[in-house]
C-alpha cells in the first residue's frame, strides 16, 4: 500500500512512522526545509496528561469578552471580519457548558494518556533521546484560595487515572529547588508527578530518520496546493513538485490542514490559536529541573537541555505570525518573579506560532466522506502529548485493525 502523508510536524512524522514499520510504502511531504519547524518547534514541551483541560469551559466567554474590552487576559481574540473565526467562534461558544467541557476534557484526557505510552514505547525503541524529562510537572499557584480550586479541578481527571498530589509551598522546593529563594512568593501546586517533558522537534526528527531508515521518504520544501478527488475518493496531491499519487492520504498539515481540505470541499474545525515561545540559554544549576505552568499568568516552561523553554498566550487573529515584543510581557515577568538567575533573558529566540485548534478541543482524527483520506489534525495546545497515541490510531485505522483507544469524541465532525 502507498500512502502519501501531508504534514511533516510531530504528527505527520509519527503517522509516516508507525505505518512505515507496518510495511506500507511511505511517502511524506512537508513545505518547509526541515522537519518540525512549525508548532512542533515552538511549543512548551511538556507531555502532560494533567493539562487536558478543554479550553471552552463555563469561564472561557467571560474571559474572551474582558480581553474584547481591551484586558490582559490569557486568551484573546481580536475581532476581525474574518467568516471562518466568526464560524469557529460560535462553535467554541457552544461548547462553554460544563456537561461539554466535562466531556471534552476526558476525551482529551484518554488520549493523552495512551499517547504518552505510546511516545515512551516508540522513544525506547528507537532509542531517541530528545531532551526529556521524566520529574513531572508543577501546576504552580500563587493564591491559596485559587490553588483550593485548582485542586478541586484536579479531581476530574484523578477520577479517571490521572495521578495527581497537592503540594503546599514546601512541597514544591522539595519537587524543585529552584523555587527555594521564592517560596514566600507561591501558594502551592498540584504537581503530576507521571508528566514529563522533552523536544518535540528534536524527537520529531530522529522519527523522521527512524522512517527513512524504514524506506519511507521525506519530500522537504514541497508546498501542498490542493487534493484532487473523484467520486468517494482522492485521486492525487497537487504540490509545488508536481502530482503525487497514492492509494492513502494522511492529512496532518496542522494549522495548513482546513485550506487544503477545503480544496476539496471539506471543512475542518480549525483555526489558529496564536502563542509566543521564548528559548533563554540556561544558567547551569540556577534553572528549573521540572517543566510546568503558572496556573496565574498562564506561563509555561520546561528546561530542554542547555535552554529554558517558555511559552504563553491564546490569540485568536488570524494566521499572522507576527512577535510583537510586548507579547513576551508575561514571560519576562514570570522569569524575573520566580526564577530570576535561570537563563540569560536578554539572548535566546523569540518567535510566534501556531496552534491548530478545534472549537471542541480533542483533534480529529480518521475519516470522513473519502474513503482514503485520514486526517489526523487539530491537536491544539496539547499536540506534543497526543501525537503518538494518535498516530498510531491513525496506523491502525489505514491498516483496518481496530485502535487500541476507543475514538468516540475524535472522529470528523464539523
Ligand atoms: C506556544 C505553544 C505551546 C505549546 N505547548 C505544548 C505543550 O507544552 N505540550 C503539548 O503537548 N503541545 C503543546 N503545543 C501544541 C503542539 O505544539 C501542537 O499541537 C503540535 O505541534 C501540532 O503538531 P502538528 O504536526 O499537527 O502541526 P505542526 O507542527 O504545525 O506541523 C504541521 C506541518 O505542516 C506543514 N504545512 C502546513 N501547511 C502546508 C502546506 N500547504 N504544504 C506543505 N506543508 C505544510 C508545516 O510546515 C508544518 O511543518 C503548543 C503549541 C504552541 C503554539
Amino acid at each position: 500500500m502507498r500512502v502519501v502523508v501531508l504534514g511533516g510536524g510531530v504528527v505527520g512524522v509519527t503517522t509516516a512512522y508507525y505505518l512505515a514499520r507496518d510495511g506500507a510504502e511511505v511517502e511524506l511531504v512537508e513545505g518547509a526545509d526541515a522537519i518540525g519547524t512549525d508548532a512542533t518547534g515552538g511549543n512548551a514541551g511538556l507531555i502532560a496528561p494533567g493539562h487536558s483541560f478543554a479550553w471552552a469551559s463555563p469561564r472561557a466567554p467571560g474571559m474572551l469578552a474582558r480581553s474584547l474590552l481591551g484586558k490582559q487576559t490569557a486568551i484573546q481574540v481580536r475581532l476581525r471580519p474574518d467568516p471562518e473565526l466568526v464560524r469557529w467562534g460560535l462553535r467554541f461558544l457552544r461548547e462553554c457548558t460544563a456537561e461539554r467541557a466535562r466531556r471534552n476534557t476526558l476525551v482529551k484526557l484518554r488520549l493523552c494518556q495512551y499517547s504518552q505510552q505510546q511516545l515512551d514505547r516508540l522513544a525506547a525503541e528507537e532509542q531517541i533521546d530528545y531532551l526529556d524529562g521524566h520529574g513531572g510537572i508543577l501546576y504552580l499557584y500563587r493564591d491559596a484560595r485559587e490553588l483550593e480550586l485548582g485542586a478541586a479541578k484536579m479531581q476530574l481527571l484523578a477520577d479517571h487515572g490521572q495521578e495527581v498530589r497537592v503540594l503546599d509551598a514546601t512541597g514544591v522546593v522539595d519537587v524543585d529547588p529552584v523555587f527555594a529563594p521564592v517560596e514566600e512568593k507561591i501558594a502551592g501546586a498540584v504537581y503530576g508527578p507521571t508528566d514529563a517533558s522533552g523536544n518535540s522537534q528534536v524527537f520529531a526528527q530522529r522519527v523522521a530518520e527512524a522512517c527513512e531508515r524504514l524506506s519511507a521518504r521525506i519530500r522537504l520544501s514541497t508546498n501542498v496546493r490542493s487534493l484532487r478527488a473523484d467520486g468517494d475518493r482522492i485521486t492525487g496531491v497537487v504540490t509545488g513538485d508536481g502530482v503525487l499519487e497514492a492509494d492513502v492520504y494522511v492529512l496532518a498539515l496542522g494549522v495548513g490542514s482546513a485550506a487544503v481540505a477545503r480544496t476539496i470541499a471539506v471543512r475542518l474545525p480549525i483555526y489558529p490559536a496564536k502563542g509566543y515561545t521564548a528559548n533563554f540559554p540556561i544558567h547551569e544549576g540556577n534553572a528549573p529541573t521540572v517543566g510546568g505552568v503558572d496556573e496565574e499568568l498562564l506561563v509555561a516552561w520546561a528546561p530542554l537541555g542547555d535552554k529554558l523553554r517558555m511559552t504563553s498566550t491564546a490569540e485568536f487573529a488570524g494566521y499572522d505570525r507576527t512577535a510583537r515584543e510586548s507579547a513576551f510581557g508575561n514571560i519576562m515577568r514570570l522569569a524575573q518573579e520566580l526564577f530570576p538567575d535561570a537563563a540569560d533573558y536578554a539572548a535566546g529566540e523569540r518567535r510566534a506560532c501556531l496552534r491548530p485548534m478545534t472549537a471542541d478541543g480533542p483533534p480529529v482524527i480518521g475519516r470522513g466522506r473519502y474513503a482514503n483520506l485520514f486526517f489526523n489534525t487539530g491537536h491544539g495546545h496539547m499536540g506534543w502529548t497526543m501525537a503518538c497515541g494518535s498516530s498510531r490510531a491513525v496506523a491502525d485505522l489505514i491498516q483496518g485493525r481496530p485502535p487500541e483507544i476507543d475514538l468516540t469524541g475524535i472522529g470528523y465532525r464539523w
